[in-house]
């Protein structure tokens, strides 16, 4: 099964009926593009940049220089294949030394996934976030980066965030920096940009959507507190509606959207999402072996005639089981 596994690593993800589905990995780090390109990864769907700046010193923090270098090793690392960087999504699950400039470590907060993180947080520091914009923009003469912003909710939020951009940009061709015009994106992980999407597009190159903080806002779980985690359901029929409608409502518009969060990478989940109409997944690299395992047996067209059973189900996952093995089987 492993040798097995491994003769897939390079072949392109095409489902029956001849559908190509971009399978990219996560990564933390620029030493992880070593492992994306061995596993097979098309690019990085998520560089999670937060990790830069995690288990350093307060006085310690990544700057320009330091970040730039970082995301164009990541670049380099892919050898031409697209880098999607999220800006920092520090805050709640992934804290820092220092918060802000403001010392808020010091400030006992009390619910942490509903405060100050990802975009708010780089909002609230716009020097810091320029810097990381500049160095993002940078690394874009090296290869194709696609800048993605975690955690929009307010269309103010993003009419600043492009402003930054902007004005990022305009600091750079000052200084006579190369850089190109990237892609600019949104993860949807929160459940207001998915009902909003439809406005947030218009501002969108495309879209990402964050399973992981979706189904914690979406079931109000946090999701990494034990006592309640029995709760946290990726089945959830809330959830799954939001990820559909979603990813219908990014097709519909000719927007490019990928799932990024856990639901990527786990194969219970395959089907379902292209189902949905999904064509690209980002998960951790070890992952893409096993999900383009099942994406090469799948029929796009017959799984669809599943998808309404299973969405309306009180129980989507015994649904999603019975719907989808009963195409495998071709009845
Ligand atoms: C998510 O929320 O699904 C996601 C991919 O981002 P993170 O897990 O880093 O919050
Ligand atoms: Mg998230």
């Amino acid at each position: 099964e492993r040798a097995r596994l491994n003769r897939l690593r390079h072949m392109p993800a095409v489902t029956l009926d001849g559908q190509a589905i971009d399978l990219l990995a996560n990564i933390e780090l620029p030493t992880d593009a070593a492992a994306a390109v061995d596993a097979g990864a098309v690019g990085v769907g998520l560089f999670r940049s937060e990790f830069l700046f995690m288990n350093r010193a307060p006085d310690d923090m990544p700057g320009e220089d330091e970040q730039y270098e970082a995301y164009r090793d990541a670049v380099l690392g892919m050898k031409g294949l697209p880098v999607t960087i999220r800006t920092v999504d520090i805050g709640a699950d992934k804290p820092i030394e220092r918060m802000s400039v403001s010392e808020l470590r010091h400030e006992h907060v009390l619910n942490p996934a509903l405060g100050l993180r990802a975009i708010r947080w780089s909002l609230a520091e716009p020097a810091m976030f320029r810097q990381q914009l500049r160095a993002i923009l940078r690394a874009s003469a090296h290869g194709k980066v696609r800048l993605l912003i975690p955690m929009v909710a307010h269309l103010s939020e993003i009419r600043q965030t492009f402003e930054s951009i902007a004005r990022a940009k305009q600091q750079l061709a000052d200084a006579g920096r190369p850089f190109v015009d990237v892609e600019v994106g949104a993860m949807i992980e929160i459940p207001a940009a998915a009902l909003m999407l439809k406005r947030f597009l218009q501002f969108f190159d495309f879209i990402s959507i964050g399973t992981n903080d979706l189904i914690q806002y979406t079931l109000a779980i946090d999701r990494a507190d034990e006592h309640v985690s029995h709760l946290y359901d990726p089945w959830h029929p809330a959830v799954l509606r939001l990820v559909a409608d979603s990813i219908a409502m990014a097709n519909a518009a000719g927007k490019h959207v990928s799932v990024c969060g856990e639901m990527a990478g786990d194969v219970a989940f395959t089907e379902l999402l292209l189902a949905m109409g999904l064509r690209s997944l980002s998960m951790h690299p070890a992952q893409i072996a096993s999900v383009k395992h099942r994406v090469l047996r799948a029929d796009t067209r017959r799984l669809k005639a599943g998808l309404e059973a299973v969405l309306s189900a009180d129980d989507p996952m015994t649904a999603a089981q019975d719907a989808f093995r009963r195409v495998e089987a071709g009845a």
